[in-house]
């Protein structure tokens, strides 16, 4: 039987590989070779690869990650607002859900007012960011 470590592995591994294509897509001028420059076309990927991710993916990203750190503290399935723990049924939709549905709906509810707030800003890249180091 699959553990919902699995899942959430898979899911993410679905996710970055996607992304990994479209960055892939993307950046056809890139020189692919890995090699003895993988220190520095890993560090120069990763940069690109934060770039081109949407917020949508970052978030996605980060929740299965955080889903994952749970799993190993063996606090996954407990909500992270009330300490009740979160219905199966809720995790098989939602894997990475770390609140039950009242305390999500609760936070939903504020997170949509800040998103409103941090949508009016994007792109959200720092100028230095985009600079080319000396
Ligand atoms: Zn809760």
């Amino acid at each position: 039987m699959k553990t919902m470590k699995d899942v959430l592995i898979k899911m993410r591994d679905e996710l970055i590989r996607d992304i990994s294509r479209r960055l892939k897509e993307t950046s056809k001028s890139i020189n692919e070779e890995v090699g003895d420059e993988l220190d520095t076309t890993f560090q120069e990927r990763s940069r690109e690869f934060e770039l081109l991710l949407s917020r949508r993916e970052k978030e996605k990203l980060r929740l299965i990650e955080d889903a994952l750190e749970r799993i190993e503290e063996g606090t996954y399935g407990i909500c992270e607002e009330c300490g009740a723990k979160i219905p199966k049924g809720r995790l098989k939709v939602m894997p990475f859900a770390k609140y039950c549905v009242d305390c999500k709906e609760m936070i939903e509810k504020e997170e949509r007012l800040s998103a409103e707030e941090v949508e009016e800003g994007l792109p959200r890249i720092r100028l230095e960011d985009l600079e080319t180091e000396e």
